[in-house]
């Protein structure tokens, strides 16, 4: 049985009962929507053996070929397969526990995530580390076998939701920039940390602040070396930017989806320029398509290869103009608010975001020149180092 075949027969027979609720739920910009039966869901995803199926089988994966990962993400999708509470684990912490972690972290951290039962959140951002990420103020100092957190995150996506962090922090007093940082993995449930969810214009709260006051993680939970924190963060950033979007993009076809069938039914399809826009949409998922699977060809552990540097700038712009078409299909009762945004709404709203996480339009761009084409860098502030 080929594996679209294997989940279409689990999904018919689990996404079922109380999951009903939540199937086509939880996507982005609806992310506040049922957390407890989402992570009941992760839970039952993880116990059916369907998380980390890219892994190597020594670690319960199936060492899962691209093209069936491919296709068990569109399967997932056709379904209307709940927005899956513990992406960021499975797609951004696990591949790089896997490459850069030790043994004892594999055997303390994968279970965890493959059994959908510790969900991670990504603490990166600071109020002036963003764009320019090397300019983390945050610190950690090694005391009694511990390390010991101060500062502060922000934007940092479902922290309210999680129970693990992964922290970029500067350990070594007086070095700047890409130097003297570490990577460490920090439990949520402590006293030494606050987590103030931040609202978006969509209404939910799907990211928040994270406060850190003499947090504390176990001398361990560091990935790499002390210094090698920078290393570590980039690598994990080239699994964002690579087969973590996958599953993501398969949700769009269903939003396009929708938005043809309001076309149909509100007529506005018999616009030839919402008609074009609508066939453009279409090209566009194809290409994205395509892409993905050129760009993660020959990479198998679901990085990036070179080609790959266009998906984020390509994706991000293609979803952002989707919400506005989604708009425009609606006409002018996309401005009327009933009692909670529509499905469409709220497209539109989270879909402004799309062009700044994981890297903005502006910083994609820098990275296709200076990487992809070997064009001369960006010249950089003091602050860089
Ligand atoms: C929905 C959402 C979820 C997020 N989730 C997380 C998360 O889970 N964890 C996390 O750590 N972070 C998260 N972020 C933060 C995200 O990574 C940052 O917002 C992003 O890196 C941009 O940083 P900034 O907001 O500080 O903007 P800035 O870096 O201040 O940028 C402001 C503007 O200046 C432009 N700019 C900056 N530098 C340059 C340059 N060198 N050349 C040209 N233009 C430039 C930018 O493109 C942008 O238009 C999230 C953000 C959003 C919107």
């Amino acid at each position: 049985m080929s594996i679209r075949e294997e989940l279409n027969q689990w999904m018919l027979e689990n996404l079922t009962g109380e999951f009903e609720q939540i199937r086509w739920r939880g996507g982005p910009g609806d992310e506040d929507s049922s957390p407890e039966l989402r992570r009941a869901w992760e839970q039952k995803f993880g116990e059916a053996g369907w998380i980390g199926l890219q892994w190597p089988k020594e670690y319960g994966g199936r060492d899962l070929s691209l093209m069936d990962f491919v296709e068990f993400n569109e399967e997932y999708a056709r379904h209307g397969g709940p927005g899956r509470a513990g992406h960021i684990g499975e797609t951004l912490m696990a591949p790089t526990i896997l490459a850069y972690g030790t043994q004892a972290q594999k055997e303390r951290f994968l279970p965890g995530i493959k059994n959908g039962t510790e969900l991670w959140c990504q603490g990166y951002s600071e109020p002036n580390a963003g764009s320019d990420l090397s300019n983390i103020k945050t610190k950690a100092r090694l005391v009694d076998g511990h390390w010991v957190i101060d500062g502060q995150k922000i934007w940092t996506s479902l922290a309210h939701e999680s129970d693990w962090i992964f922290v970029l922090a500067r350990a070594e007093e007086g070095t700047k920039g890409r130097d003297g940082l570490v990577f460490l993995l920090v439990e949520l449930d402590q006293p030494g940390i606050d987590i103030r969810p931040i609202h978006q214009i969509s209404g939910t709260a799907e990211f928040n602040e994270v406060y850190f006051t003499e947090a504390k993680t176990e001398a361990d939970n560091i990935i790499g070396e002390v210094g090698e924190g920078w290393k570590i963060a980039m690598a994990l950033l080239g699994f964002e930017r690579g087969a973590s979007t996958l599953g993501q993009q398969m949700m769009f076809q269903n939003e396009l989806n929708l938005i043809i069938k309001t076309a149909n039914e509100n007529g506005r399809a018999n616009d030839p320029s919402l008609r074009r826009r609508i066939a453009e949409a279409h090209a566009g998922l194809k290409v994205m398509r395509f892409n993905a699977l050129r760009m993660l060809n020959g990479t198998q552990d679901g990085s990036t290869s070179k080609e790959g540097y266009i998906s984020k700038i390509f994706w991000a712009t293609w979803h952002r103009d989707l919400g506005e078409l989604a708009m425009d299909v609606i006409g002018a009762d996309a401005e009327i608010i009933e009692d909670e945004l529509s499905p469409m709404q709220k497209l539109f709203l989270f879909s402004r975001a799309d062009t700044i996480y994981a890297g903005t339009n502006q910083i994609q761009r820098n990275i296709i020149s200076e990487r992809a084409l070997g064009m001369p860098k960006e010249p950089r502030g003091n602050t860089n180092g």
